[in-house]
């Protein structure tokens, strides 16, 4: 029980898996497109896993290897944006974060 709780937890432990310097610079740089707009104001509609053809990380700007999982997303703009799988994530955690403000 407890869902969005849980949930939340869920993307404290994987954040805190991660090294903490790298995280703590990525994660700034996803605050920061967010509060600069970059992203759009809803980011996503629908969101799923595929596998990358070499596109280029919404968040980080750099290229998503080709062959390994990405995450995309479609926003109700109809914007299309393709992710790391830890990017994606990491502005699932900044979104909750201001959602709670
Ligand atoms: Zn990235």
């Amino acid at each position: 029980m407890g869902g969005v709780e849980s949930h939340m937890n869920a993307h404290l432990q994987l954040a805190m898996h991660a090294p903490q310097s790298d995280d703590t610079q990525l994660r700034a740089l996803v605050r920061h497109q967010l509060l600069s707009g970059a992203l759009g104001e809803s980011v996503e509609d629908h969101a799923f896993g595929g596998i990358s053809r070499g596109a280029h990380c919404a968040v980080c700007n750099l290229a998503i290897e080709a062959g390994k999982s990405e995450i995309q997303t479609f926003g109700r703009d109809g914007s299309h944006r393709r992710f790391h799988p830890k990017c994606h994530l990491l502005l699932s955690c900044e979104l909750e974060d201001l959602a709670q403000r």
